[in-house]
């Protein structure tokens, strides 16, 4: 195997993290290495060993320097009598293009963030029915949460689309999370939802969360500083 190829603990690479999706440095923090070959005293140690049929194995621990998971990679060398070096690599847990993260929600309350982190931890599973299950108990929550009552589910969506918090049309439009959870429940001869309808169902939900949450306790912090800023300068 070339020196270049050789692993080496503590060196630094950029890839794609298997758990944020982005691509972030990573760092090897960990690396445990074993072979096996015909020859008995080969020694890798030793540049004047020789071996038949080496086969090295490299276990690394890659630490992601920007979300701080690791990811396990077994890099696996196979080199043959005719010089040619074949390589195999795997990662744990593998790449998923659609794995989705939990956004951190500040100020949202800790029984919705427990139920939104569910739906997001159902759909990186494949459990999409669970997931529109959780969805839809997260807009009830929110519902809830800003003082809209009903009977039921339809009821308080109608009211909340009559208050001009979000405009009628889009309020409306909630009744979607409805009929999903309904017939993730009630209804199991209908097809499961798919994996594109829950991702863009979450990303319906963090939407909300971001306007109906995180943007106005935002723009109150931004404006209490400059506000401050604005006093201080003129000094009042
Ligand atoms: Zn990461």
């Amino acid at each position: 195997m070339s020196e270049e190829s050789r692993p080496e603990q503590g060196q630094e690479k950029s890839i794609r993290c298997h758990h944020c999706n982005t691509i972030t440095a990573h760092k090897n923090i960990f690396q445990h290495y074993t072979f096996t070959t015909a020859d008995e005293d080969y020694n890798p140690q030793n540049p004047d060993s020789t071996y038949q049929d080496l086969e090295e194995i490299f276990y690394i621990s890659w630490v992601c320097l920007g979300c701080k998971n690791v990811t396990f990679e077994v890099k696996n060398f196979m080199e043959f009598p005719d010089g040619i070096t074949r390589s195999n690599v795997n990662f744990y847990p593998e790449y998923n293009s659609n794995k989705k993260s939990t956004k951190n929600f500040k100020i949202l309350p800790s029984e919705i963030i427990s139920i939104y982190r569910e739906s997001v931890l159902c759909y990186n599973t494949g459990a999409y029915r669970a997931s529109a299950v959780c969805l839809r108990a997260a807009l009830e929550g929110i519902l809830s949460n800003k003082g809209i009552t009903g009977k039921d589910l339809y009821t308080k969506i109608e009211n909340f689309a009559s208050q001009g918090i979000l405009s009628n049309d889009i309020a409306k439009l909630l009744h979607t999370f409805r009929f999903m959870g309904n017939e993730a429940i009630h209804d199991l001869t209908k097809i499961n939802p798919s994996l594109i309808e829950i991702k863009y169902a979450i990303e319906a939900i963090e939407i909300m969360i971001d306007y109906m949450y995180e943007a106005q306790n935002e723009l109150k912090t931004k404006m209490r500083i400059l506000t401050r800023m604005r006093d201080s300068e003129s000094g009042e």
